[in-house]
């Protein structure tokens, strides 16, 4: 996952603190206002098919599940837009003899936070196979309890969809959207049987001029999703129209609304409602899925059709997402597999919903669910050289297909399988967000698809974000992993003092064992060899269902060893299981690349403190360990309102702290709650946090030889 804040920010009035939540997969871009910024978070039954192609050969290589047990059924139906309910039928057809439990997992994979789902539901009955209707009681927070019946058993339940994260389940008169993780409860004790899912589009209401209807019946909402199922197989993409750039428009409403999800149809006609498959639970919500209007575009690459559908109003250009994309995600294959070349799906999608301001990405196995900027789409006039919005976007889209690899195949052991009621601990998040972080700005160079320079420059702030966030000296990126469930996920004003980021550190621990490799081996080995043993060893025999190994908990140092020839387990002790810094300008060096640290534009003094505009007032949303306002009594929370004498907002305060010199003292007046305050503070120098990177252009032969082997250029 990737988010699109400074998770160290989180609650604190960070800038890109409002509107869309984007806490999700992959950490971006903030910017500090007087001092530091935290760490940079700145990222498919037994049905035959009816065209007669087992769903397994349509869309994915899972094989297709024993056709003996009968699965579960669910049935989707967006009942009610306008009040964003979901109806969900789950019908167990072998319900447990002691009585069926069913249960809504707390949280979704790739998103370590309880998050409880169960909280949305706001309605749930039961039914035999006759319609009688029987009790249900609810035994813990997220289970209920049917009493012991005979199959088939019928559950029904409502959910209230109205959270527009790529996490959750969002549903409007202009689409719907959900997170299997977030809408389809378990059977408990069933989890490895084979699931159908029925998706029914949502109801036109009698003169609505096409807008969403609300309670349909069941006999019209299943006559609705025959006529829309006829419309939309009428209306499918041929093969030539689902190719690069085929944009779709319609007279707007659930008339016009298709489906893009990856899981295997098992009926449905393309991009339609109706019936998909999965062969088991875990399937079942690894496939999100997007209901609307939507432009669609394509492209192939590494043997797969790859697709790209846009939910929202956009100007995009999308014949260039797709070159650009193209070019990225066939360096991404040829990383894993430089030889045969070949992606492992056979159908990738990018669900990318576009709002006015968001950032986000959820990782699956052969798609993913975006939120972006309309500004970061690029478009008709977009420079050949990304803009720093499209360049993000680009970062978020190459991070979370590095996750198709590196956490949906590669996993760690302790995630096999998830715990979706509990937290499912590791220390290995700085290998699995961390490694990932580290490539997908990496992968946007190696592919051309960005220059050097600009790599450059996202990496130096990378590292300035982590220099400034003085929880990196506290916290190891191991423990930041073991404990992102109640210290990542959950960011206060104390974050930056006190957090490691496991990803942007983590993708700094990947680039110093890269280039130490690297080096240590003249260049014969680097991080992509470990990468690819981690995907021989683990992530290729996921595909087969055969194999459920994973990465356990003390396993990379000898598999790094195994895949090197190096033990570098002295290095991953002190940089990724302690607090080490990590020797990045020497190794930068070694590969020609100039590393230069100072105060940037800070000015000459600071308060050590981050601020934020809130309400109109200037307010301290973190005072740094140590730094001069903390050591003057001033504290997060509190409101500045003068300095020495004068009124102060961030503008005017910035201009005042410019005048002045290390070791002068300013008068400060405040609001603690609402109190007056007056504090002096010893004003100080900004610490040197601020990294520029260049290229060495008179870096010697052999040094220049390792740069264009990391950088691909
Ligand atoms: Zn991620």
């Amino acid at each position: 996952m990737r988010h699109g804040i400074d998770p160290a920010t989180i609650g604190v009035g960070a800038k890109r603190d409002a509107g869309v939540d984007r806490r999700t997969c992959r950490p971006g871009r903030d910017s500090d206002h007087s001092g530091r910024v935290g760490p940079q978070h700145t990222r498919e039954d037994d049905k035959a098919m009816k065209d007669g192609k087992p769903a397994s050969q349509q869309q994915t290589s899972i094989p297709a599940p024993a056709p003996t047990a009968t699965p579960l059924r669910y049935r989707v139906t967006p009942v009610d837009p306008d009040a964003h309910q979901f109806e969900v039928e789950l019908e167990v057809a072998e319900p447990d003899p002691h009585g069926q439990r069913v249960t809504m997992p707390a949280w979704t994979p790739g998103s370590y936070l309880i998050r409880e789902f169960a909280r949305h539901v706001v309605s749930i009955d039961a039914r035999t196979a006759s319609g009688r209707r029987i009790p249900l009681t609810k035994i813990d927070k997220a289970t209920w309890q049917a009493p012991a019946c005979a199959g088939p058993l019928q559950i029904r339940y409502r959910v209230h969809a109205h959270d527009l994260s790529v996490r959750g389940a969002h549903l409007d008169a202009e689409h719907g959207f959900f997170n299997g993780s977030s809408l389809l409860m378990q059977a408990v004790g069933h989890d490895s049987r084979a699931c159908e899912l029925l998706l029914k589009p949502p109801v036109p209401r009698a003169g609505s001029g096409g807008r969403a209807g609300r309670e349909p019946t069941r006999a019209t909402a299943g006559e609705a999703a025959a006529r829309t199922a006829g419309r939309m197989a009428g209306k499918t993409l041929g093969k030539a129209a689902a190719k690069d750039s085929d944009t779709h428009s319609s007279s707007g409403g659930p008339a016009g609304w298709r489906v893009a999800t990856t899981m295997p149809r098992a009926g449905a006609p393309e991009y339609g409602f109706g019936l998909y498959r999965a062969r088991d639970y875990a399937e079942l919500i690894d496939h999100p899925v997007e209901m609307g209007e939507f432009t669609l575009a394509s492209f192939d690459v590494g043997g797969a059709r790859h697709e790209i559908a846009l939910t929202g109003r956009h100007d995009a250009d999308t014949r260039r997402l797709c070159r650009d994309l193209r070019r990225l995600c066939a360096a991404h294959i040829r990383l894993f597999e430089p030889r045969r070349a070949r992606a492992p799906f056979e159908r990738y999608l990018f669900q990318v919903f576009v709002v006015g301001d968001g950032y986000g990405g959820l990782e699956h196995r052969s798609s993913t669910s975006l939120i972006c900027a309309r500004r970061e789409l690029p478009w008709k006039g977009e420079p050949k050289e990304p803009s720093e919005d499209y360049r993000s976007f680009l970062g978020l889209a190459s991070h979370e297909y590095f996750h198709a690899w590196n956490v949906k195949r590669i996993r760690p052991a302790a995630f096999i399988p998830y715990d979706l009621q509990n937290e499912d601990y590791t220390r290995l998040l700085w290998i699995f967000e961390g490694f990932t972080s580290y490539y997908d700005d990496l992968m946007l160079v190696r592919s051309g698809v960005i220059g050097v320079d600009a790599y450059l420059q996202v990496l130096a702030r990378t590292i300035s974000g982590v220099q400034r966030a003085p929880g990196h000296e506290v916290q190891s990126v191991a423990e930041s992993s073991f404990d992102a469930w109640i210290k990542f996920y959950r960011q206060d004003e104390n974050s930056p003092n006190a957090l490691a980021s496991y990803y942007a550190k983590g993708s700094l621990v990947a680039l110093a064992l890269d280039l130490e490799i690297r080096t240590r081996t003249d260049g014969r080995r680097s991080l992509d060899d470990v990468m690819r043993l981690m995907w021989q060893r683990y992530g290729r025999k996921a595909l087969t269902g055969g194999a459920d190994g994973g990465l356990g908990e003390d396993g990379f140092p000898s598999l790094l060893a195994e895949a090197t020839g190096l033990r570098l387990d002295r290095q991953i002790r002190a940089w990724a299981y302690g607090t080490d810094r990590l020797p990045l300008s020497a190794l930068l060096r070694r590969v020609g690349v100039r590393f230069a640290s100072g105060a940037g534009d800070q000015g000459p003094t600071t308060l050590g403190v981050r601020l934020a505009e809130r309400h109109g007032q200037l307010t301290i949303t973190t005072a740094y360990n140590g730094q001069a306002a903390e050591r003057a009594g001033l504290s997060a929370g509190d409101v500045l309102i003068a300095a020495d004498g004068l009124r102060v907002d961030e503008k005017t305060l910035k201009a005042l702290l410019a005048r002045r010199r290390p070791g002068e003292r300013l008068r400060v007046h405040g609001f603690r709650r609402d109190e007056l305050i007056e504090r002096e503070v010893v004003l100080q120098a900004p610490l040197p946090t601020e990294t520029k990177l260049s290229v060495h252009e008179k870096a010697g032969t052999a040094a220049r030889a390792l740069r264009r082997d990391w950088l691909g250029r």
